[in-house]
């Protein structure tokens, strides 16, 4: 099949997934701090996940990782489109539940509230599944062996050495709230995981 559907597919997507973020971004800027752990391992971890999400557009736009090429297939391609379109969802539904409580980074805002319904009813992290959905399509939309993995790379980096750090921040904010929540719910797959 020619790559070029897959790079529309890849360029259409990151579109989508920057104009989902883009109000919340700005209206994110407005909203007090009363806690941030924004440390140099956190700017270490976004400057990755901005390299894995880059990389699939340098794909789009130049020959750079001509190298690493293979033939694209249908069926990856359906299974692709689909996982990303279900991330797309699930990270717009994300942002509008979690509301002027988003941030890029780990903080407390001002009145800061724990979000447990909507998308957040049973699992606690349902914006972490939608870009690990958004970057599984990736991986089976784009036919090569370097810009295909990069955001599940990159992404899964920056959600490993994250999670932790997150989940404890949450902790000392709400307390016993929280781990309610916590023994109620999952971390990324309802029921499972
Ligand atoms: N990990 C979450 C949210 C990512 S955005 C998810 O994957 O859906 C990161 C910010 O969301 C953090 O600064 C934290 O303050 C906030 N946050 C995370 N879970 C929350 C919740 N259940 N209710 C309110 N704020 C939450």
């Amino acid at each position: 099949m020619n790559p070029w559907i897959a790079k529309a597919v890849v360029l259409g997507a990151s579109v989508v997934m920057v104009a989902i973020r883009a109000p919340h971004g700005n209206r994110s800027r407005g909203v007090k701090t009363v806690k941030s752990c924004k440390g140099t391992r956190e700017v270490v971890l976004l400057v990755v996940a901005w390299i894995g999400f880059f990389v699939p557009l340098i794909w789009v736009a130049s020959p750079a990782f001509s190298f690493a090429e293979y033939r694209l297939h249908l069926a990856p391609l359906v299974a692709g489109v689909a996982c990303l379109g279900l991330g797309l969802w699930l990270f717009h539904r994300s942002h509008a539940d979690l509301g002027r409580y988003w941030s890029i980074t780990l903080e407390v805002r001002e009145n800061h509230r724990l979000v447990t319904e909507g998308v957040y009813r049973r699992v606690r992290h349902p914006m972490y599944t939608a870009l690990f959905l958004y970057s599984l399509g990736q991986l089976l939309a784009l036919p090569n062996w370097v810009a295909g993995p990069s955001y599940l790379v990159c992404f899964g980096i920056l959600f490993a050495l994250r999670i932790g750090a997150e989940e404890q921040m949450m902790l000392d904010a709400f307390g016993a709230e929280y781990d309610a929540y916590r023994a109620k719910t999952k971390r990324l797959v309802p029921g499972l995981w």
